[in-house]
C-alpha cells in the first residue's frame, strides 16, 4: 500500500491543500500524520479538521500540547510561545478535545510502520534527532523490519541499517530485516532552505519511500500571519523555508 506521512503542518492551509493536491495527482489515498498540526500559522481548525478526517493514525507534536495543556509552553521561545498562546484562543472544544486525545506513540504493524513526533527512545520528551548519533540511538529501538517515521526538527532525513546509514531520504529502498528512522520534513514550516511543503510517501510492498516536495502559496500564508497580527518572522521565514 502507497501511504503519505506527513509533519508539521503548523496551521499553514495554504501548505496543507498544496500537498492533498499533490497526493491526489499520485493517487496517494492513505496518510498518517505526526503532529504539531497547529502552532505558528493562522488556520489550526482546518487543519486540524483535514487530520482528523483523513489520516488512519496520528501523534502529537510538542505544539498539539501547548494549545490545550497549561505550562507546556513555558519553554517555547517567545515567538512559538505567543503563536501557542493566539492558537489556543482560535481552537474549538472539539478541537481541543481531538488535540488532547493524540498518543505520543502509534504503530502500524501490518504496514511496519512507527510513528512518533520527535524520536523513539522517549518519545514523551520531544528531543530532536540532530546529528548521527542521535539517529543510531533512535534506530536501536526500531523493532527490527519496522521504519520508525518522525518530525520534529523540521528537516528530512533517514537512518538504516543495513544500507547507506544517512541521507537525506530522498529515494529509499529498505530492507525486509532492516530497520530505519526517517524524518519526514515539514509540510507548513520546512527549515532546510527549501521553502516547498515537504512530505513522504512510503510503498509498505515495495518497501521503498520518496520524500517529496511541492511548491505553494507562501506568500498568502505569511500575509495571513501578519494580519493575525503574530510575531512576523513566523511569516518571513516561510519565503527562505528557514
Ligand atoms: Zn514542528
Amino acid at each position: 500500500m502507497k501511504i503519505a506521512i506527513i509533519s508539521d503542518i503548523h496551521g499553514n492551509l495554504e501548505a496543507l491543500e498544496a500537498v492533498a493536491g499533490e497526493l491526489e495527482r499520485l493517487g496517494v489515498r492513505e496518510l498518517v500524520c505526526l503532529g504539531d498540526i497547529v502552532g505558528y500559522g493562522t488556520n489550526p481548525r482546518e487543519c486540524i479538521d483535514f487530520v482528523a478526517e483523513r489520516a488512519l493514525a496520528t501523534v502529537a507534536g510538542n505544539h498539539d500540547l501547548a494549545a490545550v495543556l497549561e505550562g507546556a509552553s513555558d519553554f517555547f521561545n517567545p515567538a512559538a510561545r505567543e503563536a501557542a498562546a493566539w492558537t489556543a484562543r482560535e481552537l474549538r472544544a472539539s478541537d481541543r478535545a481531538f488535540l488532547a486525545s493524540l498518543p505520543v506513540q502509534a504503530r502500524l504493524d501490518d504496514l511496519t510502520m512507527e510513528l512518533v513526533h520527535g524520536e523513539c527512545v522517549m518519545p514523551r520528551m520531544f528531543e530532536y534527532i540532530q546529528d548521527c548519533v542521535d539517529g543510531y540511538r533512535a534506530l536501536q529501538v526500531v523493532q527490527p523490519g519496522n521504519i520508525c517515521f518522525v518530525g520534529h526538527t523540521h528537516v528530512a532525513v533517514c537512518f538504516r541499517e543495513p544500507g547507506p546509514f544517512y541521507d537525506d531520504g530522498s529515494q529509499c529502498h529498505f530492507e525486509p530485516e532492516g530497520r530505519a528512522v526517517v524524518n519526514v520534513g515539514s509540510v507548513g514550516q520546512p527549515r532546510d532552505g527549501d521553502r516547498r511543503a515537504c512530505f513522504a510517501v512510503f510503498d509498505s510492498a515495495e518497501r521503498t519511500l520518496e520524500i517529496r516536495r511541492v511548491a505553494y502559496d507562501y506568500e498568502t500564508a505569511a500575509r495571513k500571519i501578519r494580519e493575525a497580527g503574530l510575531p512576523q518572522v513566523l511569516g518571513d521565514r516561510l519565503r527562505f523555508g528557514r
